[in-house]
């Protein structure tokens, strides 16, 4: 197996894109074949050593970054298969940890298949987005990557391989799963016994519902189970044609009219996402894109499958509701052919690139929100992030998937001073939204920089349930210490 202890090599996994600045480690192994990712694993307490998961880096809660420990590099792990085809509207396709989410979607769409998680960021590894149940615009229609995959291959902490296919290892009525392993012999596991919130994004803590799927507790379980290793993704047809539209609105009023339209099941349009810049959002991407109408107070980016024959009905049910609500339907983008939802795909993906480097000049970091709630409440968070940053004078852009009642607020501090004032009014967001029933994560997850805000959502009793089932699983502490869970409810006996 390769290992790499030079400063050159390691530099590069003590980052990720949060900007923690503290990780360390004494060196990175990069396992080629499961087998030698199962024997580090199963020699890591006799050699005292604990491991930290990396994956591509792209995470931003500091997931990755070791703090002391070895790395585990997913890097080698990234085999794909050929595509098996299970019925007319059903295909799976087995992939290695380490695969790119780019890779995959490519390769099953070249077969005409879809894999419809779509995290913004496609330079992950599918592993990551398994660990992190990543989501994105189309989770509105499709639902996070848990709801898309069949199997997993998980190597657990003490190096046993776990091979779980969904369905086979459910919670029994008093919350028992029951499974066996090959040397620790049989395992009783109770699911934890809490309630998660009732939004339709959840990513902070393990996931828990009655009767729930083994599989479903390792999905989003961010690395601190086991590593994910292998695993077979679900994939359905390739829709024909897509409508892709940004349009614009003078008034932020209509704008929350249009939205709940396109969510209404009573109407024609079945988005599969509808996605939210704010006024200050557009100024951003004005400097690259200087067609977008200045008078806009924000704008709805809506994405729907549709096909040749019901293209056009779609399209005028569409407009009208555009005429309905006063959008600016002249100055509104219409993309109808892939070439230019490409271009519109690069305009929604311009403004992390153009704040990053707004960022850049001002060596400062942005404070940035990941908050969902329940269906119905995103309008009272939202005018409570605009009030807040504008009493405070901040920079701040509004943007995302509020389909989801999920937007993100990124302060953007343009001093020291500022960046402090925002990381305390950080806090108050996050008593808000749990006051309204949401969740402190709907997709990045909790990693090393939210821990200590899990412990308002979840109360010491929640986590301490997350601690219990952390060491049934990794008793020796070995793998992904520091993150999700916070350290002194593992290592703190009185938890
Ligand atoms: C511009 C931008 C936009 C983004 N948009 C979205 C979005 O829309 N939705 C969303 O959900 N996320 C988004 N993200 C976050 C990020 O892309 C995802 O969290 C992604 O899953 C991280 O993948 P990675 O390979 O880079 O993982 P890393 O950052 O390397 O690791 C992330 C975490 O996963 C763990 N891990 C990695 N591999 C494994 C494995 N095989 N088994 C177990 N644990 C593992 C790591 O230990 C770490 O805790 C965005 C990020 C950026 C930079």
């Amino acid at each position: 197996m390769i290992y790499k202890e030079d400063q050159a090599s390691l530099q590069g996994f003590l980052e990720d894109t949060s900007n923690l600045k503290t990780g360390h480690t004494p060196g990175v192994f990069f396992p080629e074949t499961i087998e030698e990712l199962s024997n580090l694993l199963k020699g890591a307490v006799a050699k005292r050593h604990r491991f930290t998961i990396s994956g591509n880096g792209t995470g931003t809660t500091g997931g990755r970054i070791p703090m002391g420990d070895y790395v585990i590099s997913m890097q080698k792990l990234d085999h794909i298969s050929e595509l098996v085809q299970i019925a007319d509207d059903r295909a799976y396709i087995t992939v290695q940890a380490g695969a790119l989410l780019d890779n995959v979607q490519k390769k099953a769409e070249q077969s005409g298949w879809f894999y419809p998680p779509d995290p913004t960021e496609k330079l992950c590894f599918i592993g990551s987005t398994i660990a992190n149940n990543s989501s994105g615009a189309r989770t509105f229609k499709y639902g996070p990557t848990r709801k898309h995959i069949s199997r997993i291959l998980v190597i657990l902490p003490q190096g046993e391989l776990l091979n779980l296919s969904r369905g086979l290892c459910m919670a029994d009525d008093n919350g028992i799963f029951k499974f066996t392993l090959p040397i620790a012999g049989d395992i009783l596991l109770q699911r934890p016994q809490y309630s998660m919130p009732d939004t339709s994004k959840h990513n902070a803590g393990y996931f828990s519902a009655e009767k729930m799927d083994l599989i479903d507790l390792f999905i989003g379980s961010e690395g601190t189970l086991g590593v994910i290793a292998e695993a077979d993704l679900m994939l359905i047809p390739l829709p024909t044609r897509i409508i892709s539209c940004l349009v614009y609105f003078r008034n932020i009023e209509d704008l929350f009219s249009f939205t709940q339209k396109l969510k209404d099941p009573e109407n024609r349009v079945s988005p599969r996402a509808i996605e939210f810049f704010d006024k200050n959002a557009l100024g951003f991407l004005s400097t690259k894109y200087p067609e977008i109408p200045p008078q806009s107070d924000g704008a709805i980016f809506m994405e729907q499958e549709t096909t040749p024959e019901s293209e056009e009905a779609d399209l005028e049910t569409l407009f009208a509701m555009m005429e309905f609500c006063n959008a600016m339907v002249d100055e509104s983008w219409m993309a109808l052919d892939r070439d230019e939802q490409i271009q519109m795909r690069e305009f929604r993906h311009a403004l992390p690139l153009l704040v990053s480097e707004w960022l850049s000049k001002q060596h400062e970091s942005k404070i940035s929100t990941d908050m969902a709630v329940p269906e119905g409440k995103i309008r009272e968070l939202f005018d409570f992030y605009r009030s807040s940053c504008e009493q405070q004078g901040f920079i701040y852009i509004i943007f995302g998937h509020i389909g989801n009642e999920h937007l993100h607020l990124n302060i953007l501090p343009r001093n020291h001073e500022e960046f402090l004032r925002g990381k305390s009014l950080y806090r108050t967001f996050v008593s808000k939204a749990l006051a309204l029933g949401g969740t402190l994560s709907a997709e990045h997850g909790v990693g090393k920089l939210k821990a200590e805000y899990l412990v308002e959502m979840y109360h010491q009793h929640g986590i301490e349930e997350m601690a219990r089932i952390k060491k049934s699983l990794d008793p020796f502490l070995v793998l992904n210490i520091g993150n999700l869970v916070p350290v002194e409810y593992l290592e703190n006996k009185n938890h």
